[in-house]
């Protein structure tokens, strides 16, 4: 199963303000390794931490996409479950990752997918597709349905369900049945309209908000005119989720207070409930594993079973960067 999953860390170049400010690049970038020094300790050892892969500042999204996501999208068209994940500190990357910087040169790795999925489907002989999308966000530990066409129940909190078999879902979010990437990106900007976004001192177009961009998609075979029993219930489901994460900066760093700061324990509750996971994944020893202390651990739990094992040290990474960020 460890092959099921890959952890990999995307460096981006400095912002001008860190250019501005003469700040020192405190990351070594190697193929397959990071090492990061304290600046306030320079004469301490560099952490080195190991991925599946490491990119650059200068790495185009298309090279991430065509090595680490495309094969899960082809596994999601062919029926599987895939999450691609995007996670840390406000201003390093996640949504330029995740959407692109809005230049159609640079699209995001959610773009792409949609390129790929529909680009396959129209070549599909045997079988027809449905593809259905949903958009959720969690927000101060309520979910809301980006998607929802009616302004008087979008802000609702959608609750959460087991369903045996399939795992956890939110059976009341509106899905919507897609036929192209057009239709597609109009229904991802729609739901990055409704998205709640407040600035923060580190990153003013940051969002507070988790989100899921999911895509469904169901494949049955197409009916001779004789059908058989055996290709009536030839149904098959593939879902794959975007994740994109609001950031793991600890709030002090940020200014935040009042409202802001009610927001940012909540977006912490999320993402420590993420750390105490994948503390207690990557030990490995630990009986019970805290999937239900948060509705971003609940939603990912699947997805989250898999980081049982594989490069302990890349998940060190993450649950590193979740304490210290804390
Ligand atoms: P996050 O979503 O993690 O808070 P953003 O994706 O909004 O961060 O990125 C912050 C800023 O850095 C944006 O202006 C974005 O365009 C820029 N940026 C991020 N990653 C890269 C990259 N790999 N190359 C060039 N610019 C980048
Ligand atoms: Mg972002």
């Amino acid at each position: 199963m460890s092959e099921n999953i890959k952890v990999v860390v995307r460096c981006r170049p400095m912002n001008q303000s860190e250019n501005e400010k003469k700040r020192e690049n405190i990351v070594e970038i190697n193929e397959y390794s990071v090492s990061v020094a304290n600046p306030s300790a320079s004469l301490t050892q560099k952490k080195m931490f190991t991925f599946d892969s490491v990119y650059n500042t200068i790495t185009k999204t298309d090279v991430i996409y065509n090595e680490m996501c495309y094969s899960l999208v082809e596994s999601t068209i062919e029926g599987y479950n895939g999450t691609i994940f995007a996670y840390g500190q406000t201003g390093c990357g996640k949504t330029h990752t995740m959407q692109g910087d809005g230049n159609l040169n640079n699209s995001g790795i959610i773009h792409k997918c949609f390129d790929h999925i529909f680009e396959t489907i129209s070549m599909a002989t045997n079988v027809r597709y449905l593809a259905l999308v949903s958009y959720l966000e969690i927000y101060n530990e309520s979910i809301r349905d980006l998607l929802n066409t009616n302004e008087n129940t979008r802000m609702i909190n959608h609750s959460l369900k087991e369903i045996p078999g399939i795992g956890v879902s939110v059976p009341t979010l509106t899905t919507h049945p897609v036929i192209n990437t057009n239709q597609c990106y109009n229904w991802l900007s729609l739901g990055n309209k409704n998205r709640v976004t407040a600035a923060t001192l580190m990153n003013e177009k940051s969002s507070r908000s988790h989100t899921i961009f999911t895509i469904t998609l169901e494949q049955s075979p197409f009916f001779s005119s004789v059908a058989s029993e055996n290709n009536l219930g030839g149904i098959r489901r593939g879902k794959l989720s975007l994740v994109d994460l609001a950031g793991s900066e600890r709030q002090s760093k940020t200014g935040a207070q009042g409202e802001r700061l009610k927001e940012a324990s909540k977006i912490n509750l999320s993402l420590s409930a993420l750390g105490n996971v994948i503390s207690s994944l990557v030990d490995g020893k630990a009986k019970h594993v805290p999937f239900r202390d948060s509705k971003l651990t609940r939603l990912l739990q699947f997805f989250l079973g898999f980081l049982r094992r594989k490069h302990k040290n890349s998940y060190d990474f993450l649950y590193f960067t979740i304490r210290v960020r804390l």
